[in-house]
């Protein structure tokens, strides 16, 4: 299939090179033209501009930082590209938004695509970079049945799951409830291991002791925040890699405008947007989320 692909980013680059690696013809663009060119050494070809990038495509795939990113890539407006590509892309191709942004946003340009006869699911995903890598991505979408079975074959190449949450709109709200979960379980790991420490308990042999309890959790199991307690994971790094807090932060936001929404009680949401917001403001932005494990460090404490 030809494939147009916007937003070649962290994300975005690696799962380019695995649609190439599986076999299609990708068409590649990006605000950030150097970015392009690693995509291109991967088999890719550079779009001179994003209409270029969706002339006579069977799909299209965006990966884009933001809402707004979104909205001005298919409909144009304040992030205009060349104006909106929505209206050159062809009716029989499929329009797959895989960028986490707010469900509104995902419905909105959904619609749009759907009045003028074109069809467009949210596909956001979960598995971060080193996912995007492996092409072990969990796709979480939402949008008409038969469209999502139509993206499967594409999301395989770049993902190991696909799930349909529900119509357009509903991946992007699973997605933020899951990482609304993430944020309060790995809060409440790094908690409770804090408090073990500070009475001498040490955090790997608490942490199999929790695992064998009912305090397990995935935070605990498979991404323990406490350095040294697991190989391979950012809190063995300096906390480098893996999920930025800024994107935490990002997510955590969508999660609470999604409850407001609603008037849905997210006391727990709340509460971990208060922290990790307040983490990054002390110079974790950058850091993996799992640094929250030092906002419960005594002072004195290396
Ligand atoms: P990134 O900033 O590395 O990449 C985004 C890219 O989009 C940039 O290269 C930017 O230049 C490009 N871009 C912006 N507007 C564009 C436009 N109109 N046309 C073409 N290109 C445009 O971000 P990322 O880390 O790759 O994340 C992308 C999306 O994936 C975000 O919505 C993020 O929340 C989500 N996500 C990220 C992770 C992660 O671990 N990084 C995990 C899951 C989901």
């Amino acid at each position: 299939m030809k494939i147009g692909f916007f937003g070649v980013g962290h994300m975005g680059g690696p799962m380019a090179a695995n649609l190439v690696k599986a076999g299609h013809e990708v068409v590649a663009f990006d605000l950030m033209p150097a970015l392009l060119e690693t995509v291109v050494q991967e088999g890719a070809r550079a779009a001179s501009s994003a209409v270029d990038a969706v002339a006579g495509v069977d799909v299209v795939v965006s990966m884009l930082p933001s809402a707004g990113a979104v909205r001005g890539l298919y409909l144009g407006g304040q992030d205009k590209v060349d104006g909106g590509v929505l209206s050159h892309i062809d009716k029989s191709a499929l329009i797959i938004d895989c960028s986490t942004i707010d469900a509104d946003t995902a419905r909105d340009v959904a619609a749009i695509a759907q009045e003028q006869g074109r069809v467009m699911i949210d596909a956001p995903v979960s598995g971060g970079v080193g996912g995007a890598k492996a092409g072990t991505l969990t796709f979480i979408c939402g949008g008409p049945e038969d469209a999502i079975d139509r993206a499967r074959p594409v999301l395989e190449c770049m993902g190991a799951q696909v799930f349909r949450a529900g119509d357009n709109g509903a991946g992007q709200l699973a997605k933020i409830c899951n990482n609304m979960l993430l944020a309060i379980h790995m809060i409440g790991t790094a908690e409770a291991l804090q408090m073990g420490a500070d009475h001498g308990l040490d955090p790997a042999v608490l942490s199999d002791i929790m695992k064998a309890s009912s305090g397990d959790n995935w935070s605990l199991d498979k991404y323990n925040p406490w350095p040294g307690v697991m190989e391979n994971v950012p809190s063995s790094k300096d906390y480098e890699g893996g999920f930025a807090v800024k994107l935490m932060n990002k997510d955590l936001g969508l999660a609470l405008q999604a409850g407001l929404s609603t008037q849905s009680a997210t006391p727990m949401g709340n509460l971990a947007k208060s922290l990790y917001a307040a983490h990054g403001n002390h110079g974790y932005a950058e850091k993996d989320f799992s640094s929250i494990q030092r906002f419960f460090r005594h002072k004195e404490s290396k």
